[in-house]
């Protein structure tokens, strides 16, 4: 009896391992905008470059989701080329790519989220346009951010990607409620928890 037990053990142990090797992680690349000498926008003392790497930071440390895998553009501060950040792409082949940036603009009541997507009409852009809308209805529900919608863009990184892709700007830094949330620590970590929440469920 013992013998059949441990027989039927093994039989569901491999069966089980067999099956979590076919299960499939999600992969995701986020791509951090700017770097180096190119900082991007700017509030005060508060650098576009520095508000996404903090970003990403937050979402490597809470991400304790084994189904996702997450991926970086650059790790540190340094300036990456649009041509070396599609390679870096290219070669990961990811299920997702989201750029992060911030948003700026004269009009200082202009405010909230908005993504963009490729112009271009290719065999991920209906994915795409999906991934987008879900990502900005997950920032409305968790973080109540005003969505400006999904727009076309021609953006190089969106263009040349074969893969979902997504660009997100997650906020004016020229709006003092964005500000707030883009700049502080509770902020950023609110935006890296609703990623993680959002890419959960893709
Ligand atoms: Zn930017």
């Amino acid at each position: 009896m013992k013998k059949i037990i441990l027989s039927l053990l093994l039989v569901s142990t491999l069966g089980i391992m067999s099956f979590e090797s076919y299960t499939k992680k999600t992969r995701v690349l986020i791509d951090l905008g700017h770097g180096g000498e190119d900082f991007g926008g700017k509030i005060n003392d508060h650098l576009e470059k520095d508000i996404v790497a903090k970003i990403g930071t937050k979402i490597e440390q809470l991400n304790t989701n084994s189904e996702i895998e997450i991926h970086f553009t650059r790790t540190e501060d340094k300036q990456l080329s649009l041509t070396s950040r599609v390679e870096l792409i290219k070669n990961l082949h990811p299920d997702l790519v989201i750029s992060l940036h911030t948003n700026a603009n004269q009009d200082t009541t202009k405010s909230g989220i908005e993504c963009f997507i490729s112009k271009n009409e290719n065999h991920v852009s209906e994915k795409s346009l999906q991934l987008a809308q879900n990502l900005l209805t997950e920032f409305e529900n968790k973080m109540s951010l005003r969505s400006l919608g999904v727009h076309k863009a021609p953006f190089l990184i969106l263009n040349k990607s074969e893969v979902p892709t997504m660009l997100v700007e997650l906020g004016y830094l020229s709006n003092k409620n964005d500000a707030t949330y883009l700049t502080s620590e509770e902020g950023q970590e609110m935006i890296a928890k609703t990623l993680l929440n959002y890419l959960s469920k893709i």
